[in-house]
């Protein structure tokens, strides 16, 4: 079962300058059910809007996005957007936590805004907590806690509401290597003990090889490894 599917997809910006940024040209790729996959791209091919696109956070200029075989392309942005909350998880370079709550509310109040009640959403962002090893941190605010402890944070609200894929656009990039190389296993570790697909944006290739396959992201176009 393919869980995404981009098939043509191209996007230009007009800067209002004479001419256009032509920032992907027909890009096509899949990420099947359980597969996680590396996009591996130096800064500036056009990853991140690659990763935007994919999930529906920005429109294509052509081509199609596919979202567990439906097709989100011409659909109405209310439609769009709830289909991004409930099935696409997003793990950004930067944690983006909220820094006034906990890191457990942090996780507890996305379940509650899709209709989760109050005590189940506890107990599964304790749980999640706990599997990134960051369960003895749960009453802690976001700033209380290391760079690699608030990305563990970040992976469990990415997953809060059980999304089916995964998006992450250099998930361990703001960290040191050694904590990186940490942080990056426990985030592969997760996924594959969750069965999410996922596609995982880095420019270290040592990461990239410890997923199941590699795509390379070259000035807006797909090429061979
Ligand atoms: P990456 O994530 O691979 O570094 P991006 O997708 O962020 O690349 O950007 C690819 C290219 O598109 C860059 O040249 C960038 O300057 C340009 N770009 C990205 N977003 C916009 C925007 N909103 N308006 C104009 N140009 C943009
Ligand atoms: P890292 O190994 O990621 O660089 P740090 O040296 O920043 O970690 O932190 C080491 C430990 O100290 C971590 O467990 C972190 O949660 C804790 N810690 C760091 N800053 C604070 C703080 N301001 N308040 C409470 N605990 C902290």
């Amino acid at each position: 079962e393919v869980m995404l599917a981009l098939s043509g997809v191209a996007k230009s910006y007009n800067l209002g300058l004479p001419g256009e940024v032509q920032v992907l040209q027909g890009i096509d790729l899949s990420v099947n059910r359980g597969e996680v996959v590396a996009l591996v791209a130096p800064s500036g091919a056009g990853k991140s809007t690659l990763l935007h696109i994919a999930g529906l956070l920005d429109g294509a200029d052509a081509g199609t996005v596919g979202i567990a075989g439906h097709d989100m392309t011409d659909l109405p942005d209310a439609k769009r957007t709830a289909i991004r909350r409930q099935d696409i998880g997003f793990i950004y370079q930067f944690h983006h936590l909220l820094p006034e709550f906990s890191a457990l509310e942090n996780i507890v109040l996305p379940q509650l805004a899709n209709g989760v009640a109050r005590k189940a959403a506890v107990s599964r962002a304790q749980d999640l907590l706990e599997r990134v090893g960051v369960g003895a941190r749960a009453t802690h605010r976001p700033a209380a806690l290391s760079g690699g402890e608030q990305q563990r944070v970040a992976f469990c609200r990415a997953l809060a509401n059980e999304p089916r894929l995964l998006l992450a656009d250099e998930p361990t990039g703001n960290l040191d290597p050694a904590t990186s190389e940490q942080v990056f296993a426990t985030l592969i570790d997760l996924v594959k003990a969750t069965g999410l697909s996922a596609l995982i944006a880095t420019h270290n290739m040592e990461l990239a090889a410890r997923m199941d396959r590699q795509i390379r992201l070259e000035s807006g176009k797909l090429v061979a490894l």
